[in-house]
């Protein structure tokens, strides 16, 4: 029995007082405070966690740019660890599996879920807590909420279908990584965006999720590759996970930038920030026939996206939303995990920074100015 299934079986069933960071308002700096954390209700697990990311997307909950959240909040939609315990009815997962989570485990009934698309679930369980919608962290009696799979506590609960076990041969801590951004970006460039050898890619935004789209337009065997950012350390990261060309947008128009190095424009533009503007500059540098996908999460407050018609007609190109890379968690973890092994997917290149629990305020504060291509917080 490994030291994990033990250690599980003295905390197993019990609720378990831990420290964890917390969201208590928007604009507030993350709390470290002592909460009750339930055992797994039917359908759920626990897992003990090893690392998580520290994702865009639980920024705009930060800085209150996602509008009506409830609070306070434990946050983290991206992570992996090892099952602590299971709740009643849970077939395929015991105490001791090591899994990466996915942050939409689905209803597993539905047309979407059926097909393999529990991104798009037609009936998932009720954001703010566990598969019914009610927290199972506590302080004082009183609730504090889940952000999706709330990686960011040392345990968390999670309804079972978002947990996807991996093989041991890949370390926990990078493999955080393939719960969000890597099965994003590379979900976005393979899954959506279907590139194919040879084809041209741009990539707006250079952050985890556009860094995670150069990989994936990498192992898809695109070339050229063009990353385009703002920020020179951004594009810095690009160039060095496969972009073949770097477009520092804010030195002139990025659409002309990009037909100068790729004559004509790109066969697919992933938009990887949640903007207008960016999704208008991608879908314009297009060239004919050429497919545009927007994998970046907008804030509430985002503008309508205005395109010229005539370029979508008589040009035939498309224009797709993806949510979490249009994967299904269960094939694609591990096909990315498989990539990763055979040093097709170098994904542990994404990580730029490695943080304790208690400095998971500090991570927000680097990625709001732009510092960081991953970071992790690892328990
Ligand atoms: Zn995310
Ligand atoms: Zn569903």
């Amino acid at each position: 029995m490994s030291v994990s299934a033990i250690e599980t079986q003295q905390t197993a069933g019990r609720p378990l007082e831990i420290d964890v960071p917390v969201l208590v308002a928007v604009n507030q700096p993350l709390e470290l405070q002592r909460l009750v954390v339930d055992p797994p209700q039917a359908g759920e697990v626990r897992v003990k966690m090893t690392a998580s990311g520290v994702c865009h997307s639980c920024l705009h909950a930060v800085d209150g740019t996602h509008e009506g959240l409830p609070m306070p909040l434990v946050l983290g939609d991206e992570g992996a660890g090892v099952i602590e315990s299971v709740g009643g009815g849970v077939t395929g997962l015991e105490p001791g599996d090591r899994v990466v989570i996915s942050w939409a485990p689905g209803c597993g009934r539905c047309a979407s879920c059926e097909r393999g698309r529990p991104g798009v679930c037609l009936d998932p369980p009720p954001f703010g807590g566990g598969i019914d919608g009610t927290p199972r962290f506590h302080r004082d009696g009183e609730p504090v909420y889940h952000y999706g799979p709330a990686t960011y506590a040392p345990y968390t609960v999670i309804p079972a279908r978002g947990a996807i076990k991996v093989p041991d041969a890949i370390e926990l801590d990078v493999a955080a990584l393939v719960g969000c951004a890597i099965t994003t970006g590379c979900g976005g460039v393979l899954n959506a965006a279907r590139v194919r050898a040879g084809e041209s890619v741009a990539v707006f935004g250079c952050g985890g999720i556009g860094l995670s789209a150069v990989l994936g337009a990498v192992v898809a065997g695109a070339t050229p590759i063009v990353g385009v950012d703002v920020r020179a350390a951004k594009l810095d990261y690009a160039r060095e996970l496969g972009a073949t060309d770097v477009v520092d947008a804010s030195a002139g128009d990025p659409v002309e930038q990009i037909k100068a190095a790729v004559p004509g424009g790109v066969d697919h533009a992933i938009v990887a920030v949640g903007d207008a503007s960016a999704v208008e500059q991608a879908f314009t540098s297009l060239a004919v026939g050429g497919t545009c996908v927007l994998l970046g999460n907008p804030p509430t407050r985002t503008p309508a996206v205005q395109l010229p018609p005539h370029q979508l007609l008589v040009g035939e190109r498309t224009l797709v939303g993806s949510v979490y890379g249009s994967s299904n968690p269960p094939v694609d973890f591990p096909r990315f995990v498989g990539l990763h092994l055979a040093g097709k997917l170098p994904l542990d290149r994404l990580v730029t920074r490695r943080y304790a629990l208690d400095e998971a305020d500090q991570a927000f504060r680097d990625l709001a100015a732009g510092e960081l291509a991953r970071g992790l917080i690892v328990f």
